[in-house]
């Protein structure tokens, strides 16, 4: 066994190995480097380039039994196609449509996995079901990647459809009871193909019955999930295909793909984690309980709408000493990013010390806003985070609240009835004088009232974003 395994050492083997060793620093720099808006982009490359290094590596030095790939101009052709796909869609893509791209790109990892599990199945090495049966890490491995590949799969695919506004929540309470049955049938069906005493091509029939239930878990798992609980699912999804992809890798015993499967299940676990604490969820309530799974309307709202006019807000506004800016969903709809900094560069010429507040989940997806505000190179250092600017709100004189509603709505600390009770807001109802720009009453993702919006202290200046801050921007200017 020993010499086989020192017979079957080439060059070319060789090559791979360190090849693939090279990709896995590269993803783990890369990822390094994701943790800094600065950096970020060269990590990116660096990630993108490590991928790029295992694929070609392997197409040119991948050996079995002693014979190349056959299929290169297969495998070329569908990486044409694929790359074709893709750039065409991230080139298209509105940034706030960012999110439902992840998902869909996510969902195609998960397929991925699922789909190298069904095809390996039945080519299982013949040897090692002569030796063990099917209870052995091979199959154990097939069968799990088919499993969560296909969960993710299906999940991110519904998860899409949401994020989109083309699927709406449905939170019929025996949706989870279904969920508890169809997650222990498929891990019995995995004991059992495993303890079968049959052949691959004996429990191949099982193997997609297998994967079929997976579908359908999926749908069901993402389907009563929603309102302000969607950024922790995306991210659950996301470790879930780093996972199946690392079942692929202990299948194939290749290093990059083993390090990339993991690297994204835990990096997709701590955000979760992240995600989960920053909402002041548990995992499990989250995923069994779903925030608006009651059904409440939230309290009612009362009070009147008090306008501020243009001016009035250009003077309040230069003659503050602090203010936050809470940035939110609206104002990526609004593209209005570089118009905020340029209102809040202005603010500072004149002494005023102007900073962000920003909310874990502000906007559509994980880190929506620090990625907008750095694309519109607003320093790293005036955006703080919601734990940290909390505590200031009180000596605050003026916060404009740009598009941003469900993550400043007080009913998420007053309201036991809210759906979004218990998710930790920023605490813009304490400041001396709050403005909203929005368009109209339009309510958030968590479609709910806000009484912040009803306040006393609360001023609206309605209309697009990106239009008001324009007109407020010029107001400011000519003071
Ligand atoms: P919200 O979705 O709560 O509110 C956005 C507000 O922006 C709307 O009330 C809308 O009001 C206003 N708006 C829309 N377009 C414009 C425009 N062009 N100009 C000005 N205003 C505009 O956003 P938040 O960022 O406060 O909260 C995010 C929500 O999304 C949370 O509930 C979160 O849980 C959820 N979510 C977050 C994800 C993440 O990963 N970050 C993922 C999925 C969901 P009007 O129509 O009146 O203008």
């Amino acid at each position: 066994m020993e010499a086989n395994i020192i017979n079957s050492y080439t060059w070319q083997s060789g090559i791979l190995e360190v090849s693939y060793i090279l990709a896995s620093v590269l993803f783990i720099i890369g990822l390094k480097k994701l943790s800094n808006p600065e950096s970020a982009r060269r990590g990116n490359l660096m990630a993108a380039f490590g991928m790029g290094l295992a694929i070609v590596a392997t197409l040119l030095f991948h050996t079995k039994d002693g014979e190349s790939i056959k299929n290169i101009p297969l495998i070329l052709i569908a990486i044409a196609l694929g790359t074709v796909v893709g750039w065409a869609i991230a080139v298209k893509v509105k940034m706030t449509a960012m999110p439902q791209l992840v998902s869909l790109f996510n969902g195609m990892g998960g397929a991925a996995a699922a789909l190298i599990s069904l095809m390996e199945f039945p080519h299982i090495n013949p040897l090692l079901v002569s030796e063990s049966g099917l209870l052995n890490g091979h199959v154990l491995a097939i069968l799990l990647g088919l499993m969560i590949g296909s969960v993710s799969f299906a999940g991110s695919m519904v998860a899409f459809l949401k994020l989109d506004g083309r699927l709406g929540d449905i939170k019929a309470p025996w949706i989870r009871y279904i969920n508890m049955i169809l997650l222990v049938g498929l891990l019995g069906f995995i004991a059992f193909i495993m303890l079968s005493s049959g052949t691959p091509d004996d429990m191949l029939p099982m193997v997609y019955v297998m994967f079929a239930i997976a579908l359908v878990y999926g749908v069901l798992f993402v389907m009563p999930i929603g309102g302000a609980d969607m950024p922790v699912v995306i991210s659950l999804l996301n470790s879930f295909t780093g996972v199946a992809a690392a079942m692929g890798g202990f299948l194939y015993n290749n290093q990059a793909m083993l390090t990339g499967g993991i690297l994204v299940g835990s990096a997709g676990t701590i955000l979760t984690v992240l995600m989960c604490n920053a909402m002041n969820r548990s995992l499990i309530n989250v995923i069994v309980g779903a925030f608006g799974g009651g059904g409440a309307a939230g309290q009612e709202v009362g009070g009147a709408i008090k306008e501020i006019s243009l001016s009035d807000a250009a003077v309040l506004l230069s003659y503050s000493q602090k203010v936050v800016i809470v940035p939110g969903y609206g104002l990526a709809v609004a593209q209005a990013q570089h118009l905020c900094h340029d209102l809040d560069k202005l603010l500072d010429s004149k002494g005023v010390e102007v900073k962000y507040a920003i909310h874990p989940v502000a906007g559509r997806m994980p880190g929506h806003m620090n990625v907008l505000l750095a694309e519109a190179d607003v320093p790293y250092d005036k955006l703080i985070e919601m734990d940290d600017i909390n505590p200031e709100m009180p000596n605050t004189d003026v916060v404009i609240v740009i598009g941003a509603n469900d993550v400043v709505n007080p009913a998420a600390e007053t309201d036991p009835s809210s759906p979004i009770y218990g998710m930790p807001i920023i605490k813009t109802h304490e400041a001396k004088n709050v403005i909203v720009m929005k368009r109209g009453m339009g309510k958030g993702y968590a479609a709910i009232e806000n009484n912040l919006f009803f306040a006393d202290r609360t001023r609206m200046l309605f209309g697009d974003a990106k239009e008001t801050l324009q007109k407020l921007v010029g107001e400011v200017k000519s003071l």
